[in-house]
C-alpha cells in the first residue's frame, strides 16, 4: 500500500505547486492591467464619467438609479465603496450635502475627489426658498447642456491626472461626448427660439440653469429639493398665476411623489406631463435603455407643449 501512496502524494504536492504558480501568475496579470476604479454619486455623474472612461476605467454608481438623491444619505457600506475607489465624482456640495462629512471620516489620501460643478458660478436660491430649504445655491447645473460640458471637462481632467497612461483615450472620449452636448444645445436653442410662451411649471426648482440658458422662465411648485413642499397659500398663488398666464401643463418627475403637482393640475384643469430632472432614471427609462441625451430630448419634446402651443 505504502509503495503506491508515496508517488501519489508527490503528485498531489506537484499539483499544489502548479496551481499556486498559476494563481500568482494570474494575479500579476490582473495587477498589470488593473483598471481605474471610479465611483460616482448619482445618474448624470455616472453617465458623464462613463462617457469619458469608455472601456479604460470601471465606473460605478453609488446612489441607486431609482432613488431620489436630494435626501439620500450614505451608509457605512457606501463609505467603504468611496474609500475603496481611485476617483470619487460628485456634482456639488449643495446636492450631495453629505460629502464633506464623509471625506472627513475616511482616509482620502489615495482618492482623487472631483466636484464636477467646480468653476461654474452657481445661482443663489431664489427668495422664499432659503427659509424652507437647507440649500443656499442651486446645484442643478447638469440640466444645461452647456454647463454639462464643463462638468465633463472636470471629470476628464481628473481621470487623466489619476491614470496618465490612458490620457489620450479620456481626452478623445470627452471630446466625442462634448460634440453630442453641443448638438443637444443647438437643438434646444433652435426649438426654444420659436417659443410663443416663456413660462413652464415644474414640480421642483431643478430647471433654473436650463431656463437661464435658453431665456425661458421656470415656475417651480416646490423648492430646490422636491421634498420641500409649498404652503397652501403658495399653492393658491400658483393656481392664480397659472390661470392668469393661461398655463395648461404642469410637469412632474418620475422619482418624487407627484401628489402636489397633480392636486394643482386638478384644481385649474391643467394636464400633467413628465419633465425629468435626471436625478436618476425610472425603472421604465432604464428598461428602455434611455440615457442623458435621450431623456434631454424627451424633455424638450415635453417643453414644447408649454412653449409652442
Ligand atoms: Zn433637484
Amino acid at each position: 500500500m505504502k509503495k503506491f501512496l508515496f508517488p501519489f502524494m508527490i503528485f498531489l504536492l506537484l499539483l499544489g505547486g502548479c496551481s499556486n504558480a498559476v494563481q500568482s501568475n494570474s494575479q500579476k496579470t490582473s495587477e498589470g492591467t488593473k483598471k481605474l476604479k471610479v465611483i460616482t454619486t448619482f445618474y448624470p455623474m455616472y453617465y458623464f464619467a462613463q462617457k469619458v472612461a469608455g472601456n479604460a476605467a470601471n465606473v460605478d454608481l453609488l446612489i441607486p438609479n431609482g432613488v431620489e438623491p436630494h435626501d439620500w444619505e450614505p451608509t457605512a457600506k457606501d463609505m467603504a465603496k468611496i474609500q475603496d475607489a481611485d476617483v470619487f465624482i460628485y456634482n456639488s456640495r449643495y446636492m450631495e450635502t453629505w460629502v464633506d462629512k464623509v471625506l472627513k471620516s475616511i482616509d482620502p489620501s489615495n482618492l482623487k475627489v472631483v466636484e464636477a460643478s467646480k468653476g461654474i458660478k452657481l445661482l443663489d436660491a431664489t427668495s422664499g426658498e432659503e427659509g424652507n430649504s437647507p440649500i443656499s445655491k442651486d446645484p442643478h447645473v447638469w440640466l444645461s447642456p452647456v454647463l454639462a460640458e464643463k462638468e465633463v471637462d472636470n471629470i476628464a481632467q481628473a481621470l487623466e491626472q489619476k491614470d496618465s497612461k490612458n490620457k489620450d483615450t479620456y481626452e478623445k472620449n470627452a471630446e466625442a461626448f462634448k460634440t453630442q452636448l453641443v448638438d443637444l444645445d443647438h437643438l434646444y436653442k433652435e426649438t426654444i427660439d420659436k417659443a410663443k410662451k416663456k413660462d413652464f411649471v415644474t414640480q421642483h426648482a431643478a430647471f433654473g440653469y436650463l431656463a437661464k440658458q435658453y431665456g425661458i422662465t421656470q415656475i417651480p411648485i416646490a423648492g430646490l429639493s422636491p421634498d420641500v413642499e409649498p404652503s397652501l397659500s403658495k399653492l393658491a398663488e400658483l393656481a392664480d398665476l397659472m390661470k392668469k398666464k393661461n398655463i395648461k401643463t404642469i410637469y412632474f418627475e418620475g422619482l418624487a411623489s407627484p401628489k402636489v403637482a397633480q392636486t394643482l393640475a386638478n384644481e385649474i384643469g391643467a394636464k400633467t406631463e413628465v419633465l425629468n430632472p435626471l436625478e436618476g432614471l425610472t425603472k421604465d427609462e432604464q428598461e428602455k435603455g434611455l440615457g442623458y441625451i435621450e431623456v434631454m430630448k424627451q424633455n424638450l419634446e415635453a417643453l414644447k407643449h408649454s412653449l409652442l402651443e
